[in-house]
């Protein structure tokens, strides 16, 4: 079966075309225009969803060598999203499926950041395919708008045990970038600086929300007045120690999320343990992470850089699944901004 997936869910106008399980194409176009904004504009990621659509989903297949009458399946993002960036996927994908006359799937997008650590995208088996968590793991999503603690106990059946009560961490990362005056988003730059800070220079107070949810609201507002402060003694305070400051919040943040990891492994007893999301890409998570997993005896799954952030291929990856349980939508689905996992 050849299946063509489509994700627009925020900021990616994105196209996968997968094979039997393989992966054969990703496109991805990130849609620049909201850098000079400061974060996403919801109507402004619905046009240029619509200006890339064609081209992104035309090159999915190109790359792929497969043509259109040779799709067995269309899957789309329905949620969560902004609506007016799901509307534009979701519109194409179910003209697509009609004129095509095949099936339809409806992805949730948090259980396809999951379900990225099952994309096999080595058709020829000449690199060696990457490990696959077995049933049930644990997963950390972290991304720009969740921060989530997924049991998973089947590609189909996962349950939140934990999530934030408020802002989500990639957000935590984006405005605390913003408020260093550092470009949209900014969570990949304060993990390049970081990297050359002392992450013990600085110390912000962490939130602990009782069991396994989160908070990052309150951090945001302490890392505000703290560079408001020290700015008043010193105006190129954050020039001067942008590094250190970097460093320190990364590793605020890092503590925060593995502190709840670490509980809800326990709490669960499970051993097996991942993390998904934008924020999975963030190179002292994955360092720190590690590091952890040798110490508790845990086996730990990290997903390639490029199914962390938005990517077709994982929504390819839930059809996937999907599509063997023939878990097909009519063309009266509608997407839903707010979709629970
Ligand atoms: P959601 O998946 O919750 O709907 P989203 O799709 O916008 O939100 P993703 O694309 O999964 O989120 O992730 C984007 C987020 O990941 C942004 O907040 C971005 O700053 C963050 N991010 C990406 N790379 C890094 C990194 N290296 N370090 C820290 N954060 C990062
Ligand atoms: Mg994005
Ligand atoms: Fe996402």
């Amino acid at each position: 079966m050849t299946l063509l997936a489509i994700e627009s869910s925020c900021d990616e106008t994105s196209a996968s075309v997968l094979t039997d399980g393989q992966v054969l194409s990703n496109i991805i176009a990130t849609q620049l225009i909201h850098q000079q904004y400061g974060g996403v504009v919801p109507e402004l990621a619905s046009r240029a969803h619509q200006q890339h659509i064609v081209r992104v989903v035309e090159e999915a297949l190109t790359v792929a060598n497969v043509t259109k009458s040779e799709l067995s399946a269309v899957a789309f993002t329905r949620g969560p999203g902004l609506l007016g960036a799901l509307l534009v996927g979701a519109s194409f994908a179910k003209a697509l499926a009609l004129g095509l006359n095949i099936p339809l799937i409806e992805v949730n997008h948090m259980q396809a950041h999951v379900l990225a650590h099952f994309i096999q995208d080595n058709p020829n088996q000449a690199v060696p395919q990457k490990a696959v968590p077995p049933f049930p793991f644990l997963c950390l999503t972290v991304s720009g708008g969740h921060t989530q603690l997924v049991r998973v106990d089947g590609p189909l059946a996962m349950h939140v045990i934990g999530q934030t009560q408020d802002d989500a961490v990639g957000e935590a990362f984006d405005k605390s970038a913003k408020l260093l005056g550092l470009p949209y988003p900014g969570g990949p730059l304060i993990d390049k600086h970081a990297r050359q800070g002392n992450p013990l220079a600085f110390r912000f107070p962490m939130t602990d929300m009782p069991g396994l949810d989160f908070s990052f609201s309150g951090i945001k507002t302490a890392i505000m007045y703290f560079l408001r402060d020290h700015t008043r003694q010193n105006p190129t305070f954050v020039a001067d120690h942008l590094d250190d400051i970097c460093a320190s919040i990364q590793h605020t943040l890092i503590q925060m999320l593995l502190t709840k990891l670490e509980r809800a492994a326990q709490e669960t007893g499970i051993r097996h343990v991942a993390i998904a999301g934008g924020v999975s890409a963030n190179s002292g998570l994955r360092q720190r992470l590690t590091e952890l997993a040798d110490q508790q005896g845990w086996t730990v799954y990290i997903p390639d850089f490029a199914y962390c952030t938005d990517n077709a291929a994982m929504i390819a990856m839930a059809g996937y699944f999907k599509y063997q349980h023939h878990d097909f939508v009519g063309q009266d689905v509608s997407p839903l901004p707010r979709m629970e996992l």
